[in-house]
């Protein structure tokens, strides 16, 4: 079983469900050719399993051509809760990290245009990338960090979280309405737009401002 880590804090705690939302950046949407959600996130789930740390290695599965890159805003979910309100919802998000929602672009629009799960598309072995989780009382999102990732170097994407179109409060009442949310438990809260592919020996250095950032390399 795979454990979360804190900066300043020695506490260890058990990677419960990662909750995954999908198009909560409209420039992001519109590049997959997507609508802009208007009044429900899309929701999928990437099990604790796939999770790596920064400084590990993403292994590209050999049955995609197109493994694509998504840097993240995650939200680390302290206590038990169901049909949170604003208030319960605030009081639940105790801490932040940065994650990558590592993508296989070629199997997922296969499953879209069949009708079928994404699941294979999202959950493979290094599916999640993530580092240390800032706890709230250390640092409090002001909502306008930027969020950027590189490749080789090279900007692909640079926005800033205030452009969600959830923000977290929302996404957090959005999913207790419909499953517990419990300690443990991690929300990928969305992409900004500049997704894209990376291959075996690619070098992906993604950060959010002031909370965090990933290094790891693609095998
Ligand atoms: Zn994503």
């Amino acid at each position: 079983m795979k454990s979360l880590k804190f900066k300043n804090s020695e506490e260890k705690v058990p990677i419960g469900k990662i909750v995954c939302v999908g198009r909560n950046y409209a420039a992001h949407a519109k590049e997959l050719g997507n609508d802009v959600p208007d009044q429900f996130p899309i929701i999928f789930l990437k099990p604790a399993s796939n999770v790596i740390f920064s400084g590990q290695s993403v292994i590209h599965p050999p049955y995609s051509n197109n493994l694509h890159h998504e840097v993240e805003l995650v939200l680390y979910i302290g206590a038990d809760i169901k049909n949170a309100n604003d208030e319960t919802a605030e009081a639940a998000i105790q801490g932040y990290t940065v994650g990558l929602d590592m993508t296989l672009r070629d199997l997922q629009f296969e499953f879209k245009e069949k009708g079928d799960p994404w699941t294979l598309a999202k959950c493979f072995d290094t599916a999640a990338v993530l580092t240390d989780v800032v706890l709230k009382s250390n640092y409090n999102l002001k909502g306008d960090e930027n969020i950027s990732l590189f490749v080789n170097g090279i900007v692909r994407q640079n926005s800033s979280i205030k452009n969600m179109i959830f923000p977290p409060v929302e996404i957090v009442k959005f999913i207790s309405a419909r499953m517990t949310l419990e300690k443990g438990d991690l929300i990928f809260t969305g992409t900004p737009e500049g997704v894209g592919r990376v291959v075996p020996g690619d070098k992906i250095e993604a950060s959010l401002e002031n909370v965090g950032s990933i290094t790891t390399q693609i095998i």
